[in-house]
């Protein structure tokens, strides 16, 4: 048996390395030089960025348990902060130090922003759905389920409306209550350690992949990097993988690429015509990362803070969580007017947000804005994802498009990953 990985990012990287430590023969396949896919270092002015901003929680536990294997150490690597939800000057949530539900509950009782009423009505809510076990007998948008269940529009837009965003890169109007409230159980309605935040203090190219490489390597595996995949043939004693670099054939392929690149290898295939339609079925969310760099003193009031503003949802303080002094990571999330923007234009109002919010700031030095059209797969009601086994024997796909009951997240990566990883195993 030998299989081969086709993607060197989270789900592939996860796949790999559950497959190394079987000791089972594994090939890598990854096109561009830097590891990571959507969630990978970007080189700028000798800083290490990353193309997209990202938000760790305790519940991605797979994530955390293979950056274990591979040599990592989470505590170092994460910054971990309770759960806490800031809207500058707007609202701010705590939980409570308290066994789950009580956590969240009296988190929200106590909320500041909100009248009592709201709070009342969103603890209510959080009873509600915990009592169906957050489970709906109709998927909806989450703008429709909150406003069903007598949701504010004070509490939606200071609370609902951004985790729902922040989580499925989705708009309320448009986003799947029923993925919602799954990311509401696993996280604010776990354990408390599950819906602590988690913040990279590394570049998410060092976070995992890169260690996970290695740790392929050490293993008798391969990483191959810059090394395009052109052609899957499947033929009688396995798949062809064709490459820049020439053929191999392998006994087994575990697809691990994004979902609108994965299609050009399902079509030429007939047995899985029904995936690629699946695949073709899904719309795309954009994310936007806008860097600024200000004089190295600067410091946000926290290492991560949210906004109610027609543009910004987040800041990052690249300072405060990885060395990098006055530079500001912030996040645009989902459509919206500003994908019509040029991107020095984008920079000048992300700069004029910021300042709406902290009051004077200085004007950067420099930005980079970062525009990934598909960041991520839209997340709308009913939506059917393609499953990781395909009709084509040992033929498997990974990614986090794949079925799951996670958003595109990198936990839904890596469990694709590692569950095709699994599957290859048991079957061997
Ligand atoms: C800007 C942004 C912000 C995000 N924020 C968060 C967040 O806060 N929290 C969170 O959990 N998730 C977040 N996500 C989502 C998360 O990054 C993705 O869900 C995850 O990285 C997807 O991993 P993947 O391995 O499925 O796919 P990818 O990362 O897309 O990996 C696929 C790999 O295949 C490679 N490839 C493509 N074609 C070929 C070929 N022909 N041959 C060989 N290799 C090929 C690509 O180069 C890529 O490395 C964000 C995503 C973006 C873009």
């Amino acid at each position: 048996m030998n299989v081969a990985v086709i993607g060197g990012g989270y789900a592939g990287m996860a796949a790999a390395v559950t497959l190394a430590e079987r000791r089972v023969p594994v090939t890598v396949f990854e096109a561009a030089r830097t590891l990571g896919g959507r969630a990978r270092r970007v080189e700028h002015r000798e800083l290490a960025l990353d193309n997209g901003l990202h938000i760790l929680i305790g519940a991605f536990r797979e994530t955390l348990r293979l950056m274990r294997l591979v040599g990592g150490n989470p505590e170092r690597q994460l910054l971990r902060i309770p759960f806490t939800w800031k809207i500058h000057e707007r609202f701010s949530l705590q939980s409570a130090n308290l066994p789950s539900p009580l956590n969240l509950l009296a988190g929200l009782l106590a909320a500041h922003g909100i009248s009592f009423a709201e709070r009342l009505s969103a603890a209510r809510f959080v009873l509600r759905m915990r009592r169906r076990d957050y489970t709906l007998s109709r998927d909806m948008g989450v703008a429709q389920l909150l406003d069903e269940e007598g949701q504010s529009p004070g509490i939606s837009r200071l609370l609902w409306w951004p985790l729902c965003v922040s989580a499925l890169n989705t708009r309320p109007e448009a986003a799947s209550a029923q993925v919602f409230l799954r990311v509401l159980r696993d996280s604010l309605d776990a354990d408390r350690a599950a819906s602590d935040l988690l913040l990279p203090r590394t570049d998410l190219s060092a976070l995992f992949p890169e260690p996970a490489a290695a740790y392929v390597k050490a293993r008798g595996g391969a990483v191959l990097t810059g090394e395009r995949v052109t052609a899957i043939d499947p033929g009688p004693d396995g798949y062809t993988v064709r490459s820049t670099a020439g053929e191999r054939v392998f006994s087994h392929v575990i697809c691990a690429l994004p979902p609108y690149q994965v299609r050009a290898f399902l079509i030429g295939i007939s047995a899985l015509a029904e995936v690629a339609e699946a695949v073709d079925r899904l719309a795309y969310q954009p994310i936007y990362s806008v860097y600024l760099c200000y004089p190295q003193a600067f410091r946000l009031p926290a290492p991560m803070l949210g906004f109610d503003s027609a543009l910004l949802q987040w800041a990052f303080d690249r300072g405060a969580l990885c060395g990098q002094k006055g530079v500001v990571g912030l996040v645009i999330s989902a459509q919206g007017a500003h994908e019509d923007l040029a991107q020095d234009e984008l920079a000048r109002l992300a700069h004029q947000e910021l300042q709406q919010q902290l009051g004077p700031l200085p004007a950067p030095s420099w930005h980079r804005v970062i525009a990934e059209k598909r960041a991520t797969f839209a997340c709308i009601p009913g939506l059917k994802r393609p499953e990781p086994q395909t009709p084509l024997r040992n033929f498997l796909l990974a990614g986090d498009y794949t079925a799951s009951d996670y958003p595109a997240t990198l936990e839904a990566a890596v469990r694709s990953g590692v569950a095709c990883a699994r599957a290859i195993i048991g079957t061997a």
